[in-house]
């Protein structure tokens, strides 16, 4: 064997130790041709017009200068609409890039930090990359969480409310009871779906001072693209989680983002207005997909997390794809026979519909 080859072997062994290796999470898939997206739970209408008229009329010479790194207006806007002050707010790069930041400022403790076994898989990943010990919670048989399992010695605690990818939502009294069973650790409540649900965690604010509530414009502002979660908590977290982001990188928002964020925050008629449509849309759709045999899970959420009995869940998923209709699988232990269905438009829905119609056995299949 060549020699310098040799050497080279050598010198990749010496650094790859000192190499961070991380298995990254695996986003949904974003095809770029056009097909029938139900796989990443975006909203399918489109931001409020405000947005739009705010894009057309930007002043593109602010993008030669940085964006405010506190991004003022937009934590203003923001503090108004959920009745708290500037000072309980926090925003970041879509929730990930909050969560991540929690994860790093909050979760530095020896003890595991607990989140449920089924649950958002990003969890895992923000505690791998940032060597944060971990246990996970099995939820029950039904899918729910057993808030007992949390009442134990721990680094710190998150959960999604609604649960992603079940959809369910913990009715908030059992929130309460996690959250003040663990006033010695920070708890995050995770509530990209809450919209779609029931009462936010929000409430619990001021009782808590362990208590951070993230949420996003992901989903019932249907500004995924735009990246834009926050944070709500006190004064005083959301200070260390502000320390923690300007030391790692000030300027996270970028100036569109900035303006439109607060355009979509000031149109409350229409976010409320895209959420009824949702939840409307989901309730029909879940006894469509009943009808066609379908069990579902009990969705507070934009999305339907739903096995069939008599189809394999991942040839289901395939057949689907291959008809250009994309669903999520994952495949993993306790839900290899689930798909989940993020919520369409009433027409988009429609064509999901006709399709099943045809497959399951109606004697058309394709
Ligand atoms: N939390 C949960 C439970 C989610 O499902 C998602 C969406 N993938 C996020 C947080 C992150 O959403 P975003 O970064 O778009 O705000």
């Amino acid at each position: 064997m060549d020699r310098s080859l040799r050497v080279e072997d050598k010198i990749m062994k010496a650094f790859e130790k000192n190499i961070r290796k991380v298995e990254p999470y695996v986003p949904g898939e974003q095809p770029q041709s056009k097909v029938i997206k139900l796989n990443t739970n975006e909203n399918p209408y489109p931001p409020s017009p405000k947005v739009a008229k705010a894009l057309e009329e930007m002043d593109t010479d602010r993008f030669r200068l940085y964006p405010d790194p506190s991004c003022g207006p937009l934590v203003e806007a923001l503090a108004e609409f959920y009745h708290v002050d500037p000072e309980q707010v926090f925003v970041g790069v879509g929730s990930d890039d909050v969560l991540s930041m929690c994860f790093l400022t909050f979760f530095n403790s020896d003890k595991p930090i607990l989140f449920p076994d089924i649950t958002y898989s990003f969890y895992k990943v923000w505690a791998e990359l940032y060597r944060i010990p971990y246990e996970c919670q099995k939820l029950d048989e039904d899918f729910r969480i057993v808030k007992e399992d949390y009442y134990k010695e721990n680094g710190g605690v998150i959960f999604p409310n609604p649960n992603a990818p079940t959809a369910i939502y913990e009715d908030l009294d059992d929130v309460e009871d996690i959250i003040r069973a663990n006033q010695d650790v920070i708890v995050i409540v995770d509530e990209a779906y809450v919209d779609f649900a029931g009462r936010s965690a929000l409430e619990l604010i001021g009782r808590y001072d362990n208590l951070i509530v993230v949420q996003t414009f992901s989903k019932a502002r249907s500004m995924a693209g735009m990246r834009i979660g926050y944070a709500i908590s006190n004064p005083m977290l959301i200070k260390y989680l502000n320390d923690a982001k300007y030391s790692f990188n000030s300027y996270t928002m970028n100036q569109a983002a900035l303006v439109c964020g607060v355009e979509a925050v000031k149109d409350k008629a229409y976010f409320e207005e895209s959420v009824r449509k949702i939840i409307e849309t989901r309730e029909w759709a879940k006894g469509r997909l009943e009808e066609l045999g379908f069990c579902c899970l009990d969705s507070s959420a934009n999305f339907i997390f739903a096995r069939h009995p008599e189809y394999d869940a991942k040839e289901l998923f395939e057949v689907l794809k291959e008809n250009g209709i994309y669903v999520r699988y994952w495949g993993s232990e306790r839900i290899e026979q689930y798909l989940r269905i993020t919520v369409g438009t009433r027409e988009v829905m429609e064509t999901l519909f006709e399709f099943l119609n045809r497959y399951m056995g109606k004697g058309e299949c394709l």
